[in-house]
């Protein structure tokens, strides 16, 4: 009826300002329909916001570390709630004279560098963000840790000013992750590791794995599993980096879209490498070690595991950056491939077994969850050729295409031979898979001597740590020796 009568009035003064006549008759007609019903009195409504609202906090975090100052410090949003301390539901923040360090009224946590407080905070920050990587793999549930059994909910504590020493460790009996600061000969400045990500994100890559595999820290195990526990570090350490947009951004640029060229992200622990003389830092993912050109020192083993992954990283990017060539950035691209290997590695790791893990396991379980979750089989070629070449599998076929440059970006189904789920171990009899372990080059956790006892002795201790609020002080490294001891003075 109204369009009708609008049509009709149209028609008769088409040089009227038609719209608002309408919307005025409209108004009128529906004001006498409607005057029979009662109104509610106009209440003001607010503008709608986005629901839910995010609790959250910002912190000010060193990108890479103080000494890579292209990158320097950036405002980092949290997404949760986060309480004085800073303190989360699983991680606490230590560090007596200091915490907990107070939020701002808006909920931020943002201090000047080189004070304590922006220690914490940028600590807690990193942690936290180590952490909520993995966790994203399996939809936000909690990753336990160690001790979280049974019920127990203790937090991890981290201490950022932890102790005077070029060092930082996990420790599971004490449920924290120390950093040291010192002064490198010939320097005024102290150096503190607490400011360096890499460094967090690797004790960080420590206790999320031992919550994962508490078997794999055992002192009892193949060179090769203390080598997944350092590896695992160093290769959280670039994961993280490669989950932050403004990073990843950083890499494309610096290395013109090629991972083997220069640049920040295959180097660890830059500041503390300059301060052992070191311009490449602390380590180099981005290496070719074989195991027959490492010793058979833990550390040096994991050189060898970290650039296997290093490049099968490398090789997936550039097949979908070729993929995705006129439909993504290639800064896009390499944000979601890092994040498909870290997934995959993750599965990997939890399917490997409890204790006594070997570099094939793990490279063999890769290849399975890559098919079972419809990865092209090219990734598979990669991850095959890049473990061959490292001696760590065996290639039922040569390597040539390889070698010669002739894998075929074009073909997502490229395989020499057979796409196998199973390779061989390479040397059965390798060192590093029945050698006792020499942990003298590895970090602050692989050298603690709370690791360094039976696994009766670990199983029996993480048992008493999964009681709430318990932890076990230096002297229970000492425990077994004064029991024999009493049975000997007699
Ligand atoms: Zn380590």
């Amino acid at each position: 009826m109204f369009e009708t009568e609008i049509q009709a009035k149209h028609v008769e003064s088409a040089e009227e300002p038609l719209q608002d006549e309408v919307t005025a008759d409209f108004f009128e007609s529906m004001e006498a329909e409607t005057a029979a019903f009662p109104r509610p009195n106009p209440i003001p409504v607010p503008i709608p916001r986005p629901w839910p609202l995010f609790q959250g906090s910002r912190f000010m975090i060193w990108k890479q570390d103080p000494t890579v100052t292209t990158l320097g410090r950036r405002l980092l949003y949290l997404p949760r709630r986060i309480l004085n301390g800073p303190r989360d539901a699983r991680i606490n923040t230590v560090l007596p004279g200091t915490t907990p360090v107070n939020r701002s009224i808006s909920g931020d946590f943002i201090f000047p560098p080189d004070t304590p407080e922006a220690d914490c905070a940028h600590t807690f920050a990193v942690v936290r963000e180590t952490l909520t990587l993995y966790e994203r793999k399996g939809g936000g549930t909690a990753i336990p840790w160690a001790w979280n059994r049974n019920g127990n909910t203790d937090v991890l504590s981290v201490q950022p000013r932890g102790f005077n020493g070029a060092n930082a460790y996990y420790s599971r009996n004490a449920k924290s992750l120390r950093f040291g600061y010192f002064r490198p000969r010939n320097s005024s400045q102290t150096v503190y590791t607490c400011r360096s990500l890499d460094i967090v994100a690797h004790e960080t890559g420590h206790a999320i794995l031992d919550g994962l595999k508490p078997g794999w820290l055992g002192y009892g195990n193949p060179p090769q599993t203390g080598g997944l526990h350092e590896s695992f570090g160093d290769l959280t350490a670039i994961f993280l980096a490669l989950s932050q947009l403004d990073q990843v951004e950083a890499v494309i640029a610096l290395s013109r879209a090629n991972l083997h060229n220069r640049n920040f992200l295959k180097r660890l622990a830059e500041q503390f490498g300059q301060s052992l003389g070191r311009s490449e830092g602390l380590r180099n993912a981005d290496n070719d070690l074989k195991l027959s050109q490492v010793s058979n020192e833990v550390h040096a083993i994991s050189k060898v595991f970290t650039g296997g992954i290093y490049d099968v990283l490398a090789d997936i990017f550039n097949y979908e950056r070729h993929r995705q060539r006129d439909t993504a950035g290639p800064a896009r691209v390499l944000l979601e491939v890092s994040r498909q290997l870290s997934d995959l590695l993750l599965d990997a790791l939890i399917q490997a077994p409890d204790t006594g893990a070997t570099y094939a396991d793990v490279v063999n379980r890769m290849l399975q969850i890559s098919h079972a979750n419809g990865e092209p089989a090219i990734y598979r070629t990669f991850i095959r050729n890049r473990f061959t070449y490292r001696e760590v599998v065996v290639s039922p076929t040569p390597l040539t295409a390889m070698t010669q440059g002739q894998i075929d970006l074009d073909n997502p189904d490229f395989v020499e031979g057979e796409d196998l789920m199973e390779l061989e171990t390479a040397f059965p009899d390798h060192p590093s898979l029945v050698a006792t372990q020499d942990r003298s080059g590895c970090c602050g956790t692989m050298q603690s001597p709370e690791y360094l006892q039976d696994q009766k002795v670990l199983d029996a201790n993480l048992a008493r740590l999964s009681k709430p609020g318990v932890v076990l002080d230096e002297e229970s490294l000492l425990e077994d020796e004064m029991k024999h001891l009493a049975k000997s003075f007699k």
